[in-house]
């Protein structure tokens, strides 16, 4: 008999606190972390307001010594920003206060670091406030990168409520795309002999259920409906914690994604108005497509981002036709050595059109 040489180390979060007013407990949590006095809450501009301030003063309080770093755009420079004034401060524990970017920066900083950071998400817009990846951006897209992963969740819906639905709904499909996500794992298993974990799978397809299930509870824009979301994020969190990659919540939708970021910017809409699309909506729009591909039931995902409020089509988002195609024959460049739908070449031009167009996307 062959010997048993398998190891794996999961990392998951110690202590995860979801609700309403979870902030007045940040002391007591930063206490039972007990990783020494010295914090460093790293906000943007407008978290800072809406919730680091709060925590700066509970945690004076409670006889920390609070320092604050406030950060713009999610790049290697803010990171490194970061652990310079860390490190001059002689910080013990980090605070990512905001949304998905200044938590991405809050992330890398603290595995650089080598310190513990705990998730103070102030928005749901994405899954990466649980997840042990970040992405930064720079010239041309952005990028992926292994980073810590929490040691503490803490998520106030009272604040999260506050934030614009559009980012809500916008997590949600970030979320629901763990379905196509997880179908991709599943045919890379099959077919490339990938190590694939049905526990991990299990999980990260539940939280997406949980949102297609109650995703008319999820627009009426509620403090409920943050509590949803953040739920299902958690849970995504740790299927990856699980699988200790992101493919159980990553896969060729999250491709076209980046690859529509790589491309470029949205579309003038009528009116001049500018929108930008957010990653969340762009990985639901691939999940609907690539489901389809899979032979799924596409249907079902599509109309639980339309019931949630999330775009379904290409005029929803604010990208022209042309490139939703153009992104969707090129997704596969992003990452080649992650076996999906996709294949090893990709779909041709004519195949994404009509794929784009079937779907309804264009
Ligand atoms: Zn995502």
């Amino acid at each position: 008999m062959e010997r048993f040489t398998k190891s794996k180390t999961m990392v998951f979060p110690r202590e995860i606190i979801v609700g309403h007013n979870t902030t007045s407990q940040i002391a007591e949590l930063c206490d039972r972390i007990g990783r020494g006095n010295s914090v460093l809450i790293v906000a943007d501009k407008k978290t800072k307001k809406l919730s680091g301030d709060d925590i700066y003063k509970i945690l004076s309080k409670a006889n920390y010594e609070v320092k604050m770093k406030v950060v713009a755009r999610p790049t290697v420079n803010e990171v490194n920003h970061v652990i310079k004034y860390a490190n001059k401060n002689k910080i013990n524990l980090l605070l990512g206060v905001g949304g998905g970017s200044v938590i991405d920066v809050t992330k890398l900083a603290a595995y650089e670091l080598k310190k513990p950071f705990i998730s103070v998400p102030t928005s749901a817009a994405h899954d990466g406030i649980a997840s042990p990846r970040a992405s930064l951006k720079h010239s041309k897209g952005s990028v992926s990168k292994t980073a810590e992963s929490p040691l503490a969740i803490l998520a106030d819906t009272k604040i999260i409520s506050k934030a614009p639905y559009r980012m809500l709904a916008s997590g949600c499909a970030d979320a629901i795309s763990n379905m196509s996500a997880v179908m991709d794992w599943e045919l890379a298993h099959r077919l490339k002999g990938e190590e694939f974990s049905s526990h991990a799978a299990v999980l990260a397809k539940t939280a997406a259920q949980l949102l297609i299930d109650n995703a008319e509870d999820i627009r009426t824009a509620t403090e409920e409906s943050a509590w949803l979301a953040v739920k299902a994020m958690i849970v995504s969190g740790v299927a990856m914690s699980v699988a200790g990659n992101t493919r159980p919540a990553s896969g060729s939708e999250h491709m076209f994604s980046h690859m529509l970021d790589h491309l470029g910017p949205g579309i003038m809409l009528k009116g001049k108005k500018y929108k930008k699309p957010m990653h969340g909506e762009q990985c639901g729009i691939g999940a609907i497509m690539m489901v389809y591909l899979h032979g799924g039931d596409w249907e079902k995902i599509r109309d639980a981002l339309k019931k949630i409020g999330a775009p379904t089509t290409s005029e929803d988002l604010g990208v022209s036709k042309k490139k939703i195609v153009e992104a969707l024959s090129r997704a596969q460049e992003i990452r080649p050595e992650r076996y999906t739908i996709l294949g090893e070449t990709g779909l041709t031009q004519d195949a994404a059109k009509k794929l784009a167009k079937t779907t309804g996307v264009i």
